[in-house]
């Protein structure tokens, strides 16, 4: 990646900073538009049990809690676009009249606050699908078309998607494909004299036996066998797009009735890979979660542990590989990158902690150029 080092040659920084819990996409793109954690902006998973007994998926702007800064500046008189490579995420970052399109989408998502309603033809390329490698890169090479159309917009978000980095891990063909390319844009948007931050909304770890098995703890089947009846388990990792995970994360929600829930903590803490176990209440605290939207008990895993709900309930056929996955604190490690030097104090505030969500700080409030 020779224009990503030569940026931090040049006195870009890079630090090891963290997501946020659990370590899923809607929640983390989410705190890094919003700059929030999940509690100021609602969304504590991209999917989650509603009220009413229903499993809903988080996608609607309805769910929001918090303005994203785009939309702020948007309404400030600047100039934003957000892009995202999975369609699933579109709505929410349009929230506030954000000028937004997606990779997947692309033929029918135009973009008429600049005057471009055919975002395919702009750039020049069909839109891959999310399951091809190169799908991410169509959602840059839109923001990069944008630009050399209309001038630099003054605030861009570019959101990225994970199907490469669930099907290999690193060193692979297609990873390397993937970062080579990814270097190449970014070597654009630093030619078209953008400030660029990097970071991502969580990890990515190998989460299967050495015969290619999932390792993965089926929760509901788990209670059952301690004799613990009537929970229900969701995952929020849950999404339209299975080929990727199989929606096996390492981070579930266990609704169950009052008088099992100490009993279902103890035997859910008991496996095997099982890390924590929060009740609601503690899980608000710890992982900043809106108490309202999460389970009775927060269970996460370690790195090389899945969290499913039932062996029948999950058709793992659809995998595209042996499982890797997130959702965990072990996917809480990510980079955060940004290509000038930072201010002193940004320096220093940072050495100390930073995470995915501070991105637009730094890079509205924390450089020196
Ligand atoms: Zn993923």
């Amino acid at each position: 990646m020779p224009r990503l080092q030569e940026m931090l040659d040049q006195g870009g920084s890079l630090h090891l900073g963290r997501s946020q819990m659990p370590s899923f996409t809607n929640t983390n793109n989410l705190s890094i538009v919003t700059g929030a954690p999940p509690v100021v902006h609602g969304l504590p998973g991209n999917h989650y049990l509603a009220a009413n007994g229903e499993e809903v998926q988080l996608t609607s702007p309805e769910f929001l809690r918090a303005p994203s800064i785009h939309a702020e500046l948007g309404k400030a008189g600047a100039r934003v676009l957000c892009v995202t490579a999975k369609d699933k995420l579109r709505r929410l970052l349009a929230h506030g009249g954000v000028p937004t399109t997606s990779a997947e989408k692309a033929h029918e998502c135009p973009i008429p606050e600049f005057g471009i309603d055919d975002v395919v033809e702009l750039v020049g390329r069909k839109n891959p699908g999310p399951y091809e490698w190169d799908m991410s890169h169509y959602a840059i090479e839109i923001g990069i078309a944008v630009s050399r159309k209309i001038g630099p917009l003054d605030l861009m978000y570019l959101s990225t998607t994970d199907f490469v980095q669930h099907a290999e891990g690193p060193g692979g063909k297609m990873a390397d494909r993937f970062f080579r390319r990814f270097d190449e844009l970014l070597g654009e948007l630093l030619d078209l004299g953008y400030l660029v931050g990097i970071t991502a909304d969580h990890g990515m770890n190998a989460k299967h036996h050495p015969d290619g098995s999932p390792r993965v703890h089926y929760l509901e089947d788990a209670l059952h066998t301690a004799g613990v009846r009537g929970c229900r388990v969701i995952l929020p990792i849950t999404d339209p797009y299975v080929v990727h995970h199989g929606a096996l994360g390492s981070f579930a929600w266990v609704h169950c009735p009052e008088e099992h829930r100490q009993r279902a903590r103890e035997a859910l803490a008991a496996l095997p890979g099982v890390e924590e176990v929060f009740d609601r209440e503690e899980a608000a605290v710890i992982y900043q979660h809106p108490a309202d939207r999460i389970g009775d008990l927060s269970v996460a895993a370690d790195a090389g542990t899945a969290l499913g709900t039932s062996a029948a309930k999950h058709d793992l056929s659809v995998l595209a590989g042996p499982l890797r996955s997130h959702g965990g604190r072990h996917e809480q490690p990510v980079p955060v990158i940004v290509s000038k030097p930072l201010s002193p104090r940004y320096a220093e505030l940072h050495r100390i902690g930073v995470f995915n969500s501070d991105l637009h700080d730094l890079l509205l409030n924390g450089t020196t150029v």
